[in-house]
């Protein structure tokens, strides 16, 4: 079963478009955390992000920063917010979300790093790398 995003892309399901290219669709999010919040995809349906082979993750923000700057100059705003989550759809994409104030993008409440803890998680991470 092809992902909501690959239904999109093919026309299936409608979208907003806002930019699109032979390898990638950008398009005005559903359910907007700001007005122009926007979703950028790679044709290819590939799950996760960071799947991606490097070749195509690095031409997939170079059209997300095409996109931007045409939001940020569209909206005025002073930064456009760049988000990975992909819980809710199994279909690698950026979203980019025009902003004015840390408030139009709120961050849950963070924790104090336990320095002990996080060094050693640290040096377990970099032997991964
Ligand atoms: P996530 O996978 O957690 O990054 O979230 C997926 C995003 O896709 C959410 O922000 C949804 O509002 C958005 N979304 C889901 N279906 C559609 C759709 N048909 N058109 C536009 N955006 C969508």
């Amino acid at each position: 079963m092809a992902s909501i995003f690959t239904q999109i892309v093919q026309g299936e399901i409608p979208s907003h478009r806002v930019h699109e290219d032979e390898a990638h669709y950008a398009f005005l999010d559903i359910n907007p955390v700001q007005p122009g919040h926007t979703l950028v995809i790679p044709k290819r349906e590939v799950d996760e992000l960071f799947d991606l082979p490097a070749d195509e993750l690095a031409a997939l923000w170079q059209f997300a920063q095409v996109v931007a700057a045409a939001l940020k100059a569209e909206t005025g705003c002073a930064r456009v917010v760049s988000v990975v989550v992909g819980y809710e759809v199994p279909h690698a994409h950026i979203h980019l979300i025009p902003t004015s104030h840390l408030e139009d993008f709120p961050i849950p409440p963070r924790g104090t790093l336990d320095h002990t803890a996080a060094a050693a998680l640290a040096a377990r991470v970099h032997a991964r790398t």
